[in-house]
């Protein structure tokens, strides 16, 4: 049975020249990079390479990149780091009712220490007004968080305009960039933000690492007490080999940023026109064109997005509902909810990511699949074409 992977948003396979690079870091490069002599320097040397490569990605300084060993960790840490340095001077945090999860239950950790969170509103496109967010900006609001680009239904966010406007009123800006990253230009001086979180995974490397990019003289407290590493604002022994391959995979993703984009949304605006043409009572959540390439978030009115999934596991190919950290819950998508999709519409929702490896061909398998899968279920159910869909 053919097998297509169309979850590049869930995590990616580790390219092979990354991997290649990372290799000789476990077993013969494996000096500790705090060490002083010879094979230590040599792994500080990959670190500093792997720092550079990350910050050309998004237009930083070297010294601005903080490795973590997650997106997630990079999250936790910009918000909990600055309500920490900033508390004397506010307790008020600005956020969206869409954020990944590594924001929102970060915020209601802090809501329970005492800080107090704005969720702003998003509009049936998923988008964040400006002017919203300058309405909830106060005197003690000391940061604004709002994610680049939504994991589930692919919208990109104004993050410039967004970041002017707590500029203006010297407010502290951070963006969650982890599906950003390798999918769209990103330049951390043009866009303005003073914070902004990547991970590895998501862009061809390896799990398990990930980084905060903090604007040089930004107030944050330190995330882990122990060594000097990171500038000792992280400390713990470096994930040598897996930063090496986060290096290697910004790189690469630098080279191919054009080729990527155009591979990913010819192929996705590809599969849309052929669901359209074969599949009826369909809707695409999101916004129509400014989108992550890769993503198509796709509601099936009468039917179960987790049947739909099986259903086509069982054919081979690798969907999503929701977000994956949220598929093994029955609970609704916040983030769907949060856009004003219909609780019915919702439960018949799937996302589909395509990535560098996706082909036509798998496209096309998939189309097939999905055309007899969902006429199958609709057979099944017992609300076909009833009033209230
Ligand atoms: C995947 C993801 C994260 C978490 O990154 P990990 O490295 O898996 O912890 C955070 N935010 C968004 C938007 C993501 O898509």
């Amino acid at each position: 049975m053919r097998q297509v992977y169309l979850d590049y948003s869930a995590t990616t396979p580790v390219k092979e020249e990354v991997v290649k690079e990372m290799l000789p870091y476990y077993t013969e490069l494996y000096g500790n990079p705090s060490s002083l002599y010879g094979p230590g320097l040599t792994a500080k040397e990959g670190l500093d390479k792997a720092r550079s490569q990350v910050a050309k990605l998004i237009g930083a300084q070297p010294k601005e990149i903080f490795f973590t060993s997650c997106g997630t960790e990079a999250d936790n840490w910009v918000l909990e780091g600055v309500a920490d340095a900033l508390k004397s001077k506010g307790k008020h945090i600005i956020t969206s009712r869409i954020e990944h999860h590594a924001v929102l239950h970060t915020c209601q950790y802090l809501e329970k220490q005492g800080f107090e969170v704005t969720y702003l509103e998003v509009d049936n496109e998923g988008f964040v007004d400006p002017q919203t967010l300058k309405d909830a900006i106060r005197e003690d609001t000391i940061l604004v968080s709002i994610m680049m680009i939504n994991n589930e239904i692919g919208t990109l966010e104004p993050i410039k305009e967004l970041a002017s406007v707590a500029k203006e009123r010297g407010v502290l800006f951070h963006t969650d960039a982890v599906q950003a990253l390798g999918n769209v230009p990103i330049d951390v001086k043009e866009l303005g933000v003073d914070f902004l979180s990547i991970s590895a995974h998501k862009i061809y490397g390896p799990k398990g690492v990930g980084a905060l990019y903090v604007k040089r003289g930004s107030r944050i407290a330190n995330f882990m007490h122990g060594g000097a590493q990171e500038s000792k604002k992280r400390a713990g022994t470096e994930n040598t080999a897996g930063i090496i391959g986060f290096g290697k995979a910004a790189e690469l993703a630098m080279e191919n940023l054009q080729s990527h984009i155009e591979h990913c949304s010819g192929l996705r605006d590809y599969f849309w026109e052929q669901i359209q043409e074969n599949i009826p009572d369909v809707q695409l959540n999101g916004s129509k064109d400014k989108r992550h390439p890769g993503n198509l978030n796709v509601s099936f009115d009468y039917i179960e997005g987790e049947a739909i999934l099986l259903m086509l596991d069982g054919n081979g190919v690798s969907v999503s509902t929701g977000s994956a950290c949220s598929s093994k819950s029955l609970a609704p998508s916040h983030v769907l909810e949060a856009i004003g999709v219909s609780i019915t519409k919702m439960n018949g929702t799937v996302r589909f990511t395509v990535g560098d490896f996706t082909t036509k061909e798998d496209i096309d398998y998939t189309v097939d699949v999905l055309k007899q899968v969902v006429a199958r279920l609709r057979e099944l159910s017992p609300v076909t074409g009833q009033e209230g869909w």
